[in-house]
């Protein structure tokens, strides 16, 4: 091993400065250590060196793994090399990410899809092509943090709603109207990340309609999740031809990396023209975009994934619920064990990691403050042993820190 060269004086001034940054975030406790898996995403992983039951990742469906999936990736590679070297307008779009395009489209029925680097990077490039000076953004306060820094992004103006309010809604809609901006557009995630619960679609769709607003939804965790095969809350809802903006990520159910939008063919053609990730990041590896086609043929092949997904939900829920537990508003398998302050959320995941469940506590600034919770996502590939030996150490976990109700 070789030695690090000795940093400079000012090397050294910028790390001075940024430790200081870092005591602080520890005094506050919003220290992030990493976890680090020893074993692929699954089910169960291991961490330091010991088997935990996963309820820590979004991968709804378990596709990470699926046969199907890691042979496109194998075959991919060999077929098609590593990566593209290019961003997708200059010389990095192969047929394989126009395919998956074609794929996304009919999967979400929409005319066309374009495929973005990720989920963050689509909400970011979306947002911030199609928006401008004299436009406004109608946005609802629990938005995913790529939904506000896309916002931040343009010079529209923003007009932020009470979570899943629709009176709350309806009044911004009508103070955007009023002042008689070029484009409304309506935004909202389609099931909310961090509580789980399921945004009122019709209620919005039916408002910004009245008020010449479009709409946007991200189904980040909805996609492979709710809908006919997992297509998201616009088809849980039968909303199809009426929400302008699909987005979507590559990276929860869907097993891989990546985020897309499905709109129209002139949506399309206009994020090619300007989304600022799309034309100056590089395209994906062509084995994503082949990993990605096999995962729409699984969704569409397998549906008795997702109604194991759902089985394992409803059980796991109840579970949580008949100890006492609060699990908030969640209606899907994002399922958060309140615990109120932070620290307690903390001893809440050590005492579990304790008995063999890996479930991550989350704090400020992902959720308010005061609104510490554990957070769980079951999944298809759970067992019901599994699901039981994971509400034993809740249990007991909780009953521990006192947090079991009645
Ligand atoms: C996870 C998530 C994203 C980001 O997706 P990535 O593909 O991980 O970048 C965007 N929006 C929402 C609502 C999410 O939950």
């Amino acid at each position: 091993m070789t030695d690090t060269p000795r940093p400079s004086d000012a090397v050294r001034a910028l790390d001075r400065s940024l430790s200081a940054d870092l005591d602080h975030l520890r005094a506050e406790g919003l220290y992030h250590a990493l976890r680090v898996l020893e074993s692929p995403q699954g089910h169960e992983v291991t961490i330091a060196g010991k088997r935990l039951i996963n309820l820590s990742s979004n991968n709804y469906l378990g596709l990470n793994t699926h046969p199907r999936l890691v042979e496109a990736a194998v075959e991919g590679a060999r077929k098609w090399g590593a990566g593209t070297g290019a961003v997708r307008t200059i010389a990095g779009t192969q047929s394989v990410h126009e395919e998956l395009e074609v794929r996304l489209a009919a999967f979400k029925r929409t005319e066309a899809a374009l495929v973005f680097q990720s989920g963050y990077t689509v909400n970011v490039g979306v947002l911030s092509a199609l928006l401008e000076e004299g436009d406004v953004v109608v946005s609802d306060k629990l938005n995913h943090a790529s939904i506000i820094d896309g916002i931040r992004l343009t010079k529209a103006d923003r007009i932020l709603y009470e979570h899943c309010d629709l009176d709350d809604a309806e009044r911004a809609l009508v103070q955007a109207q009023a002042k008689g901006y070029r484009r409304i557009l309506l935004v909202t995630d389609g099931v909310f990340s961090m509580d789980g619960d399921i945004a009122p679609l019709p209620g919005l769709v039916e408002r910004a309609e009245h008020h010449g607003a479009a709409v946007m939804v991200d189904d980040a965790h909805a996609t492979g999740v709710l809908g006919d095969h997992g297509r998201g809350t616009t088809d849980h809802f039968g909303l199809h031809g009426r929400v302008a903006l699909n987005i979507g990520t590559l990276s929860k159910a869907v097993g891989v990396v990546g985020g897309y939008v499905a709109a129209s063919r002139t949506v399309r053609d206009y994020l090619i023209q300007r989304a600022r990730p799309f034309l100056f990041s590089s395209s994906h590896p062509p084995a994503v975009a082949l990993s990605c086609i096999a995962a729409i043929d699984v969704l569409e092949s397998e549906p008795e994934l997702i109604e194991r997904l759902w089985q394992n939900t409803r059980h796991f829920k109840q579970g949580l619920s008949e100890l006492g537990f609060d699990t908030g508003a969640s209606q899907t398998p994002i399922t958060p064990v309140m615990c109120g302050e932070a620290a307690i959320a903390t001893q809440l995941s050590d005492l579990l990691m304790e008995r063999g469940v890996f479930a991550q506590a989350i704090g400020f600034p992902t959720v308010p403050l005061g609104k510490a919770r554990v957070r769980t996502i079951v999944t298809a590939t759970h067992t019901g042993d599994e699901l039981d030996r994971a509400l034993d150490a809740f249990a007991d976990a909780g009953h521990r820190l006192g947090l079991l109700r009645g």
